[in-house]
């Protein structure tokens, strides 16, 4: 069912006003982690008048190690479903397991699965059982074939709604937190009718590398990006301060996006 061989045509997931895999760019933004109501709401009011149209966010996080900081839970999703309320913007959080699917679709236009989740065969599958559009992050040692194939378990149950995200893979490298593959994009994009969504933030982890990444991203024919964005980055809940750009680099990037694509 991801094959562009069963669909021809790219599917464009229409979300209220927005259109992820058409001829416009989606420009997702926001903090890696919800950490407060006023944090979210500050940040949703830049994405907002940057001119982003998704407000990024993680309530649940997965973390490498058990001691770090967990996210806030499920009074995250409300804390940013009213920031998105507030300022008109989509939502997209992470969702971890099955047991919160249904929670968190409620409060969220977007779940999100992480990267370390791609094979989480248990979360795919509840997640083909409702129609809310998925972003699914591509594991990051796996390869294209395993990557379509997770896709495969939620379009197979159900839910037409699939958008891959290349978030960077692990290589040799230590410069970079990973190693965007920039080829991932048109290469997913002629084995698959489904949009393909760019994460510069962690496939670089590098705040420098972002917005070049962004503009090679969009170059390389992405239908969108996600971006993380903090307004104090050195205080922020997770290690992704490093990678997340100041609101005023935020409004920049899509400044210069604009004159590459339209925004939706
Ligand atoms: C995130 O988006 O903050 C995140 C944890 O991403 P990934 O699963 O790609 O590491
Ligand atoms: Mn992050």
């Amino acid at each position: 069912l991801a094959s562009r061989d069963f669909h021809p045509s790219d599917t464009v997931i229409k979300i209220k006003d927005v259109e992820i895999g058409g001829d416009q760019l989606v420009i997702m933004g926001g903090p890696c982690a919800v950490e407060s109501p006023g944090q979210i709401d500050e940040i949703a009011r830049l994405v907002k008048m940057s001119g982003g149209q998704v407000l990024r966010g993680g309530a649940f996080k997965p973390r490498t190690g058990p001691y770090s900081f967990q996210g806030v839970g499920v009074e995250g999703l409300e804390m940013m479903a009213e920031a998105g309320r507030k300022h008109g913007l989509l939502t997209i959080t992470e969702v971890m397991t099955p047991e919160y699917v249904d929670i968190c679709a409620e409060h969220a236009d977007i779940l999100q699965v992480g990267t370390r989740n791609m094979q989480n065969f248990d979360l795919l599958r509840k997640l083909g059982t409702i129609q809310t559009p998925v972003l699914l992050k591509r594991g990051f040692s796996s390869t294209y074939d395993e990557f379509l194939n997770a896709a495969e378990y939620i379009l197979a149950g159900g839910n037409p709604n699939v958008m891959l995200c290349e978030r960077g893979i692990r290589t040799f490298e230590s410069y970079t937190r990973n190693t965007l593959d920039l080829a991932a994009i048109p290469a997913l994009q002629q084995l698959s009718h489904l949009p393909v969504i760019s994460d510069p933030s962690h496939g670089t982890g590098r705040r420098e590398l972002v917005e070049p990444m962004c503009k090679a991203s969009v170059a390389a024919g992405a239908n969108g990006l996600i971006v993380e964005m903090h307004t104090d980055p050195d205080n922020s809940m997770t290690g992704d301060g490093v990678q997340s750009l100041f609101p005023d680099q935020f409004a920049r990037l899509l400044q210069d996006l604009e004159k590459l694509a339209p925004l939706c």
